[in-house]
């Protein structure tokens, strides 16, 4: 239901932590945060509030670059398993997903087929393991070969442990702002989440993707053409 991402100098799991809270009146029911550490992967995710999800997280992890979700469930219970980032098998990747996937049904018993061992109930899940699988020598072009397998409805946020620098975010259908701060990028669902650090945003249109790092984001279509876009201002808040 809502998704937030931080890529900067700071230490990241406030950051998020602080912009899940401000999306809370959104409504959810589950809540988690993947954090990049020397190349790994740290997931702590819980079905409940904000509050439980900081109450198991490490006092201030170190990581400088994150993703984070609030989850509304479509597919599978709210569980701790089914709650978001989901990650790929090799612990590599990992995923925060707004939307419904609808052919999820198919893209599962494909990749089981393929191998993969699938640890949620949820249609997201399969973007982790479709990027994960893709022999794409970027990250943004693996995600692009994801989502031409997906139907449905996406705001995505996209994390690869042995590229820490960057974050890859899409859109279908579910908002996502990229917020330009001065060596730092905050990409959200939502502006309320972003607005503390910067007011200068970028909202991305339908089949959009963009490569987001702490000094610098560029911006595509899914079908792979560059688009340009220029930062509107936002208010500051009170
Ligand atoms: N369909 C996904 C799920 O059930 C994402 C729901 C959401 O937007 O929070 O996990």
């Amino acid at each position: 239901c809502g998704i937030v991402g931080y890529v900067g100098y700071r230490a990241a799991a406030p950051v998020l932590l602080d912009g899940l809270q401000r999306l809370e009146y959104r409504g959810y029911d589950s809540a988690g945060v993947a954090l990049v550490e020397n190349q790994r992967l740290e997931v702590h995710r819980t079905a409940g509030r904000v509050v439980q999800l900081r109450r198991l997280m490490p006092t201030d992890p170190p990581a400088t670059v994150g993703i984070a979700h609030t989850r509304w469930a479509t597919h599978g219970a709210p569980t701790d398993a089914n709650a978001h980032p989901h990650t790929d098998n090799s612990g590599r990747i990992a995923v925060v997903h707004n939307g419904v996937l609808d052919n999820a049904t198919d893209l599962r018993a494909r990749l089981v087929r393929a191998g993969v061992r699938l640890m949620s109930e949820t249609d997201s899940e399969v973007l982790a393991h479709l990027v994960a699988l893709s022999s794409a020598d970027t990250l943004e072009s693996a995600v692009r070969e994801a989502l031409r397998q997906v139907q449905g409805t996406f705001g995505l946020l996209v994390l690869d442990a042995q590229r820490p620098g960057e974050i890859v975010a899409a859109r279908r259908g579910s908002p996502v702002v990229l917020g330009i701060g001065d060596r730092e990028m905050i990409v959200a669902s939502d502006t309320a989440a972003l607005v503390r650090y910067t007011q200068r945003v970028v909202y991305l249109d339908d089949d959009e993707i963009a490569v987001v790092r702490a000094d610098e984001f560029r911006t595509g279509t899914l079908d792979d053409r560059r688009t340009t876009k220029m930062p509107t201002v936002i208010e500051a808040p009170e």
